[in-house]
């Protein structure tokens, strides 16, 4: 590895960037504006790594891109250097999980894109691409096309990208949740390495996750969102040198009590909590579409059976509960919070338990089985409901998916909306509520199924 570019010298503590009283709304329609972050305040100071952990949907990348300038806030503002910041500065770079690399060009050709908008002398720019390849081991892939590399290869090229232009301020958003779990060690394992021997042309990382252990690994500061609107509900110290070890008693304690924090407070609000909240019935229709993730059937009854089954006899810690499923901790929230979602199981302090209604579904048979997850889904998931009751209503028991999914659009981005119809008419189907014909995008009912 080549020795690293000089590293510019802040003052170890001193502040770079810092969010003041940030809200963002997305703007739907003139009936609905969604708001995505609530009043966060945060500050990056030199000489340290700060994690940004949060669920799916609690406005991480929106933070991530309104404190790199790409975005502008509803109301707060974003100081950079004590400045108002308006607009992308070279002094801060972002690393995306997508990678984001120009097909047509080179290994070299993608790093050097960075600088191009520079005007940096053609020289100058040949030493810092290589530099940059360097550093970040790529050596000798330098005339490469990205379609030649493995993912992990692609990354280290957008980060050598990030790299070159020797930001102060690099923000990562889930920078490694796109590769296989060993090519994500790799990285962050020199990525930290490079940190500690100073060779990164870097003063502090950001880094964006939904990986507890990945934030207790790599950062030096935990920020932890929680969603709906994304808010920052906890700060934590992590107050261990590098290398550090997962297997370390204090390292598992730590990823114990922020699993803990995390499951404090109910994460998704079922019509039910509206309900109890006092909001009115047609607030609870409109304002409880909620973005849910992909998370299969098959899963969730392979998780419910787990806990079932001694020896945890329906509860269980998280993290012993992810290592007996062989489950990464990531997969397995998403799992817990669909249980929760549906109350057929609840998290508390950083444990999952099996609510009567789970027990009662891992004694069922199959039939039985459908029919628990069907009661538990109009129950608990109001768009559930209203497919349900519209292809009631209708006289040819059919209907347009597109119509529910620009629905949820209204509430979440386009994407999410997809996905979470995606996943809700996985459990329709499993449930028996409904059918889903992929090729007219068509919810329809069999005929026996209609009450
Ligand atoms: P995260 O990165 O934590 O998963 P995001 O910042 O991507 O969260 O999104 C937070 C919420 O904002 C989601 O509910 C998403 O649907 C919504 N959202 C994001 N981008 C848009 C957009 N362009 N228009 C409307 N809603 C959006
Ligand atoms: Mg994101």
């Amino acid at each position: 590895m080549a020795s690293g570019p000089e590293k510019k010298t802040f003052p170890s503590g001193s502040v770079l960037a810092e969010a003041r009283n940030v809200s963002r709304f997305y703007h739907k329609d003139s009936a609905a504006d969604v708001q995505v972050l609530d009043n966060i305040s945060l500050t990056l100071h030199a000489g340290e790594i700060v994690g940004l952990l949060g669920r799916s949907g609690s406005g991480k990348s929106t933070l991530l891109r309104i404190l790199a300038g790409l975005l502008p806030p509803s109301s707060g503002e974003v100081l950079w250097k004590e400045q108002p910041l308006r607009k992308p500065t070279q002094d801060i770079a972002v690393v995306f999980q997508s990678f984001a690399l120009f097909p047509w060009m080179t290994v070299e050709e993608n790093v050097a894109l960075g600088l191009d908008a520079r005007g940096v002398p053609a020289a100058e720019r040949d030493k810092l691409v290589d530099d940059a390849i360097d550093l970040i081991g790529l050596g000798g892939y330098e005339n490469a096309w990205p379609k030649e590399l493995s993912g992990g290869m692609q990354q280290r090229v957008g980060l050598a990208r990030a790299l070159v232009v020797h930001p102060d301020l690099l923000l990562m958003d889930e920078p490694f949740s796109a590769l296989d779990v060993l090519t994500a060690e790799n990285l962050r394992t020199d990525l930290i390495e490079l940190w500690s021997e100073e060779k990164l042309p870097v003063q502090s990382m950001l880094i964006v996750t939904h990986n507890i252990e990945e934030a207790v690994l790599m950062c030096d500061r935990i920020v932890i969102a929680s969603s709906n609107p994304g808010r920052i509900a906890h700060v934590l110290h992590v107050p261990f040198v590098h290398p550090r070890n997962r297997e370390d008693a204090e390292f598992r304690q730590l990823v114990d009590h922020i699993y803990a924090l995390m499951t404090q407070r109910a994460p998704i609000v079922s019509e039910a909590d509206l309900a109890r909240r006092g909001a009115p019935q047609g607030a609870a229709l409109t304002r409880s579409f909620r973005a849910l993730v992909p998370v299969s059937i098959t899963m969730m009854i392979g998780m419910m059976e787990a806990l079932a089954a001694p020896p945890l006899n329906g509860r269980a810690d998280l993290p012993v509960l992810a290592e007996k499923l062989q489950l990464e901790l990531d997969d397995l929230f998403p799992l817990g919070e669909s249980l929760e979602l549906l109350r057929l199981a609840e998290l508390e302090d950083g444990d999952i338990l099996l609510t009567n209604e789970g027990v009662h579904f891992v004694l069922s048979d199959l039939d039985e089985r459908k029919a628990i997850m069907g009661h538990a889904l109009l129950h608990n998931v109001p768009l559930v409901r209203m497919i349900c009751t519209l292809l009631d209503e209708r006289p040819t028991h059919s209907i347009k998916a597109e119509r529910f999914r620009s629905e949820l659009e209204d509430s979440m981005s386009a994407d999410y909306a997809r996905q979470t119809l995606q996943t809700i008419i996985g459990w329709g189907r499993f449930a028996e509520l409904f059918d889903y014909d992929e090729e007219g995008d068509r919810f329809f009912l069999e005929d026996e199924t209609s009450e």
